[in-house]
């Protein structure tokens, strides 16, 4: 096998690319967006699983040098209580915070250094077996053949409607997410340091960035948000936190920048493949953000998918073998991240403790292979 087409330039894309040239496959990335998907206001934390899934390809040190680090969390209680303290790693295989849009640019960027070629305004709209391999169809009329199609294209993915025109639709978990940066106020937390708290009506959590900003979100029970202005945003984002003794409400009020939008699962894609097309990341499993692991979830897929790629006998076996490591693991992490967005108590650390040797090579299909879980 020699040539893959991926569909999705966010985060899974890109890595999925730069694993397969590791591995002596050309990857050409295909995005809808002309110049690169925007985010959507969000930041997010990449944990210790997804810098490992990074470092296996030597690849982390592009988000190290564009992120912040985390040292713990501490969890509050609405009354403003100390429930727990989780300390972490301070060096860099400690999770990593950045804004969404800094975080493809940073993979963008790498996977370009690395020779990898990113075409942008190509929306795939179909796809096709060929004799030998696979047609993709983008929406501005244009054509590319492969002899496999990676479906990185997120959430909302066309390619898994395409393998299972019954796919399910991603599912409104009935939360309203808030995003916000916000400036002038002391320091809210110890430097990296998150502080979480599960307030009366809804969670929020905060954190200060090295430029002394606080940097939160809050996660607020609700009915689907459809547009809506940072004004009104801000407005029902602090009202959630009013009954509570703690600093939430203050720090979105004083909040310049703000973002909303709602969060949504997919817990289970039926067909993650069908011998030439195949689903990584959120367009395989997304989950909540609860856990905060969606996108390092996302990088583990693209390595070890690439990993069953170079060592497997053709693509039917990789992709066998690679749903096979992958399902149980994420499947899991999406039910226990819906937990957690409904205050259910679940310990999502287990997740961090991941490792993968890329090195090793992936055993016989009939065997057990890294990352298995025992
Ligand atoms: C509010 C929020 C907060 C989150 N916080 C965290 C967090 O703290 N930590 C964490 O690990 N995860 C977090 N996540 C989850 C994380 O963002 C996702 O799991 C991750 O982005 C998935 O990566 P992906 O590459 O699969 O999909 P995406 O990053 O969504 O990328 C998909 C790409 O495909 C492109 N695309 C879509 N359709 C097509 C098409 N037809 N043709 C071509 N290209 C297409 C899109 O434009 C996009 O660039 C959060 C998610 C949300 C919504």
């Amino acid at each position: 096998m020699t040539r893959a087409l991926i569909v999705g330039g966010g985060v899974a894309g890109p890595v999925t690319a730069m694993a397969l040239r590791e591995a002596g496959i050309e990857a050409v990335v295909h995005e809808a967006y002309p110049t690169g998907a925007d985010d959507i206001g969000a930041f997010l934390t990449i944990m210790h699983n997804g810098l490992d899934a990074l470092r296996a390809i030597g690849a982390e040190q592009c988000v190290v040098d564009r992120s912040f680090a985390a040292d713990g969390l501490d969890l509050y209680t609405g009354t403003g209580h100390l429930v727990s303290e989780a300390r972490w790693h301070t060096d860099v295989t400690g999770p990593r915070t950045l804004r969404r849009s800094t975080l493809y640019r940073a993979l963008h960027d790498e996977a370009a250094r690395r020779g990898v070629q990113i075409r942008h305004g190509k929306r795939l709209v179909r796809a096709e077996h060929t004799a030998d391999g696979v047609r993709a169809t983008f929406e501005d009329g244009s054509r590319a053949e492969g002899d496999v199609l990676v479906g990185a294209d997120g959430l909302r993915s066309v390619t898994r409607r395409i393998l299972d025109p019954t796919a399910p639709e991603p599912r409104y978990t009935g939360l309203n997410v808030f995003y916000g940066y916000t400036e002038g106020l002391a320091p809210t937390t110890a430097p990296g340091r998150y502080h979480m708290i599960t307030g009366s009506r809804a969670f929020f959590g905060h954190a200060t960035a090295p430029d002394g900003r606080t940097w939160w979100f809050a996660r607020v029970p609700g009915d689907e948000l459809r547009g809506g202005s940072p004004g009104e945003w801000a407005e029902q984002a602090s009202a959630a936190f009013a009954d509570d003794d703690t600093p939430a409400a203050a720090i979105v009020r004083a909040s310049g920048e703000i973002r909303g939008g709602n969060a949504y699962d997919v817990p289970s894609t039926p067909v993650w493949h069908d011998g030439r097309l195949v689903l990584v990341g959120d367009a395989a499993h997304a989950a909540s953000p609860a856990a905060g692991q969606g996108a390092s979830m996302a990088l583990e897929d693209a390595v070890v998918l690439a990993m069953c790629l170079r060592d497997l006998p053709g693509p039917q076996a990789a992709f066998e073998v690679y749903e096979r490591v992958r399902r149980a693991r994420v499947e899991a992490l999406v039910e226990i991240s819906a937990g957690l967005g409904a205050n259910r108590t679940a310990d999502s650390y287990s997740f961090y403790r991941h490792h993968i040797e890329w090195n090793r090579p992936v055993d016989d299909p009939a065997g057990r292979v890294q990352g298995d879980r025992p």
